[in-house]
């Protein structure tokens, strides 16, 4: 048995962080992934020959890891930035100029439309007293009751501080912590210019990391196994063995995603408090719907805020398919009770109030994933990388983060995994 080889038991973003950074650092690493491609919620869907994505993502220059990531893989370039710009037409928009930060929030929210004066003041002083507290609230709480209590407007919950939360937490505004929105804002508009930056896919998930990585992976002598479902671990005297592999491995991180943790650790009784935990979870749901136009939509800004329905943000994705948008629908709402074709005539309302008559639509496809997100609620407690069991550990937007579960969350978490098997490593040296 090679006792230092690693086993990574799922090939979404966590997975393949830490793939790559073990790879890397010249270890042996094996990954492991039960579907047939990689990318897990974050991954290439074929729609009739065009490749999108299961749900359109967004990505903001806070994202510092995911970004060395992807320059490590050498997919970087297929992200472009922008100053970060909230464009609700018709009445809202907030744009940050490139200015030092805090002037590009300040100069910003002067600047901002549909905003009156009480509203801007309010936001400053909030965004003021969150700094001075060091974006820590004594005792966590809702989103709702924190900007209840901050005297924020009806004005700047329904243009700013909602679809922010949607956004980076995927959960009702009544139901959201309260700690980790202001975490998402002391990194995204409390941190320097650039980390409020969106950095808009300008390519299919997969060709983003998936790809990218596999090929990382291929010339740094790592493997990679798809289509292969590891169903339990087992403890053996030197290491683990894992159910449906032949060999054994020294080291196990376990990247799946938390609604399929539970039944991979059923066999190890030492980790049933943490079991426990993360099977009690509650989700929420992300529906995207792309609807592809006779000819591209003509939008101010590739990304646009949509306000009075279902859908949130309208994306411009021609560099998928001439005439592609999408739709992102985040967490859950009255839209859930609605047929199909009655969400898609909403949102194609929508759309139309946002941007004006809309071409002819050739077709459209709806992306649900009813469990897309933990729902990030205030006190959760998530569990650590490393587990009770030495050389066991665990990897994926769930684990002890100040981020929600976002793609920055699971590549933190898996580059987290792989350092502290390679600590351990340069320790028993
Ligand atoms: C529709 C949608 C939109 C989103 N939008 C955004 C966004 O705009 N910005 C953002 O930052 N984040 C967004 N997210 C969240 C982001 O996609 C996730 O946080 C991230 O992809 C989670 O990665 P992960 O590696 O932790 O888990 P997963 O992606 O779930 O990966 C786990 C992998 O493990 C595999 N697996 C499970 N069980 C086994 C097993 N027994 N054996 C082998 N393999 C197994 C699965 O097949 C999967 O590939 C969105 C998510 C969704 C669904």
């Amino acid at each position: 048995m090679r006792r230092e080889a690693v086993a990574v038991i799922g090939g979404g973003w966590a997975g393949l962080a830490c793939a790559v950074e073990l790879a890397a650092a010249g270890r042996p690493v094996t990954l492991f992934e039960a579907a047939r491609q990689l990318g897990g919620r974050a991954r290439r869907v074929d729609w009739n020959g065009i490749a999108l994505d299961n749900g359109q993502h967004i990505l903001i220059g806070a994202y510092q890891e995911t970004l060395r990531l992807l320059e490590r893989v050498g997919s970087a370039h297929l992200l472009e930035r922008r100053p970060l710009e909230f464009d609700q037409p018709p009445g809202f928009r907030l744009a940050l100029p490139r200015l030092p930060a805090p002037l590009h929030v300040g100069l910003g929210l002067i600047r901002a439309r549909g905003l009156a004066w009480r509203d801007k003041r309010a936001a400053a002083r909030f965004i003021q007293t969150l700094k001075r507290q060091g974006y820590r609230l004594p005792a966590d709480t809702s989103v709702s009751d924190l900007l209840a209590r901050q005297g924020q407007t009806p004005a700047l919950v329904r243009h700013l501080w909602e679809p922010i939360c949607l956004a980076a937490l995927n959960t009702p505004l009544d139901q959201a912590s309260a700690q980790v929105f202001c975490n998402v804002l002391r990194d995204s508009l409390g941190g320097v210019r650039a980390a409020s930056d969106l950095l808009l896919p300008r390519a299919d998930l997969g060709r983003l990391l998936p790809d990218a990585a596999t090929a990382y992976l291929a010339g740094h002598g790592g493997e990679v196994r798809l289509g292969c479902r590891i169903e339990g671990i087992e403890r053996t005297p030197r290491g683990y063995r894992l159910t449906g592999s032949d060999c054994p491995f020294g080291h196990v991180v376990c990247a799946t995603s938390p609604t399929r943790l539970p039944a991979l650790l059923a066999g190890l009784p030492e980790l049933e408090p943490l079991r426990r935990r993360v099977a009690a979870y509650a989700y929420q749901p992300i529906e995207t719907l792309w609807l592809r136009f006779e000819r591209s939509l003509e939008l101010p800004f590739p990304m646009l805020g949509l306000d009075q329905g279902p859908g949130q943000w309208l994306f411009d994705r021609r560099e998928l398919a001439p005439g592609l948008a999408s739709v992102v629908i985040s967490a859950e709402g009255p839209h859930r009770q609605l047929t199909k074709p009655a969400l898609l005539a909403a949102v194609l309302e929508q759309t139309k109030r946002a941007v004006g008559a809309l071409p002819e639509l050739r077709d459209h496809l709806s992306v649900l994933e009813r469990r897309a997100t933990f729902a990030a609620v205030p006190g959760l407690v998530r569990p650590a990388t490393q587990t009770a069991l030495p050389g066991l550990y665990l990897a994926g937007d769930h684990i002890q983060s100040d981020y929600p579960a976002t793609l920055e969350a699971a590549v933190r978490s898996g580059i987290a995994a792989a350092r502290a098997i390679l600590a351990q490593a340069e320790t028993t040296a």
